[in-house]
């Protein structure tokens, strides 16, 4: 405790949730260091080595001497390097200048927020949504209107619900294509099919989170920025952090509408300055035309779990699934299991089941309420078949416990 007689931490940071896929795998990792042999699905993290061609490229830029601060938006190749990634791969056309450079995606999406919100603004998200969406948008004193979807309709909304949902109040429309937590795909088609509901709220700017981009497990991507009607107003967010294994190495980006890549450029001069030299040299190799093809053996080593996973999940009494298309996540709903008690404690929450499962299984995961569905756990399976094959038994015994 502290001296003095009341809080001073300010009200914003009071209010203000720790990220719950942070908070697990610490919980997680503090068992661990207990001596408890604990499995770990609850961080989205690939557990692969980055490729040894982006970490020479590191090397280099130490031994070479790239040791300064970086131009605040980012090395200027770099920024024309993703300017090219992004017509290549994407069919988005911008310039270096709507580039930003940042100390990864969410910092990407924390300058966006901070940029564009004034208090009470709407921001629209489908949930189930990745974590930080919500807790930065409040913070940054926005209002937050979730649009609802369905494990049924594999968690994707459709051009009726998104109307509904939108306003002339709503600010940003913000989302993860694939989606973390759970793994859906839109395809180009779906997109399409939003369209008109876009082009009816002119005012409206889209954030498309594309940071799975590279893991996913169908050719139908397509990014939101590539359709020309509603172009000016998409701000595309990606970096390296899953795609190339890369997420110690902190690098993000967006491309936006000038002005807006400018407003990140200003906050972030405020705030952090531009990211780490070395990793951005280390980038400069990533992104180059056939960098993302050293990436296929973890795609297809993501898949191939991915289809052992919902084998294994497959068999357990009660719980429901969507088959993901892209990232590393099932997003199973567990309400079967919600309400009934383990030694008279009742389980009300996925989070009272994420922590039982900790507690009694051993298993780190992350309760569905931090993504918008409280009713759903999220399982990361970044992590081999044979782990899998163990999580998921402990997972079984202690559900079998439950009255
Ligand atoms: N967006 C989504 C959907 C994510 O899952 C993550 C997870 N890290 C991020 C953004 C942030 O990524 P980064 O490591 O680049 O900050
Ligand atoms: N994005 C990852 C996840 O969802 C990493 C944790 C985080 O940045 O919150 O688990």
């Amino acid at each position: 405790m502290n001296n003095f007689s009341h809080n001073f931490l300010s009200h914003k940071v009071q209010n203000l949730a720790e990220s719950e896929t942070l908070a697990m795998a610490q919980l997680t990792n503090d068992l661990k260091s207990k001596g408890v042999d604990v499995i770990n699905l609850s961080l989205g993290e690939p557990d692969f080595q980055t490729p040894a061609f982006i970490c020479e490229a590191a090397k280099t830029a130490i031994d070479e001497g790239h040791h300064g601060y970086t131009p605040v938006a980012g090395e200027l190749k770099l920024r024309q390097l993703i300017a090219e990634k992004l017509k290549r791969e994407n069919q988005i056309h911008v310039t270096a200048q709507q580039v930003v450079v940042s100390t990864g995606a969410k910092q990407c999406i924390a300058n966006l927020l901070i940029s564009l919100l004034n208090d009470g603004d709407e921001v629209v998200l489908p949930a189930p949504y990745w974590v930080s969406y919500k807790d930065m948008a409040q913070f940054f004193g926005a209002k937050v209107v979730e649009v609802p979807s369905r494990l049924e309709d594999d968690f994707k909304i459709d051009a009726k619900t998104l109307d509904e949902y939108l306003s002339e109040n709503s600010k940003i429309f913000l989302f993860s294509n694939p989606c973390n937590p759970s793994g859906t795909l839109y395809s180009k088609e779906e997109l399409e099919s939003l369209l008109s509901v876009f082009e009816r709220y002119p005012n409206l700017i889209i954030i498309s989170d594309e940071i799975y981009e590279y893991i996913r497990f169908e050719d139908n991507f397509c990014s939101l920025a590539s359709f020309p009607t509603i172009a000016q107003r998409v701000v595309t967010v990606n970096g390296l952090s899953k795609g190339f294994a890369m997420t110690g190495w902190r690098l993000g980006y967006l491309a936006a509408p000038l002005e807006i890549a400018k407003a990140c450029s200003k906050v972030q001069s405020q705030m952090t300055s531009g990211a780490n030299a070395p990793t951005q040299r280390a980038a400069m190799v990533a992104l180059r035309a056939d960098g993302w093809r050293e990436t296929q053996t973890m795609r297809e080593a993501f898949r191939q779990r991915r289809d052992h996973l919902i084998a294994l999940l497959s068999a357990i009494e009660g719980v429901e699934f969507n088959c993901p298309q892209g990232a590393f996540y099932l997003f199973p709903r567990i309400d079967y299991y919600l309400g009934k008690s383990y030694k008279g404690k009742v389980l009300s929450h996925s989070k009272d089941l994420a922590l039982y499962l900790l507690e009694e299984a051993h298993v780190g995961l992350t309760p569905g309420g931090a993504f918008g569905c409280p009713e759903h756990i999220r399982l990361s399976y970044a992590v081999e078949e044979n782990v899998l094959t163990d999580a998921v038994q402990r997972i079984d015994r202690a559900l079998k416990l439950l009255q």
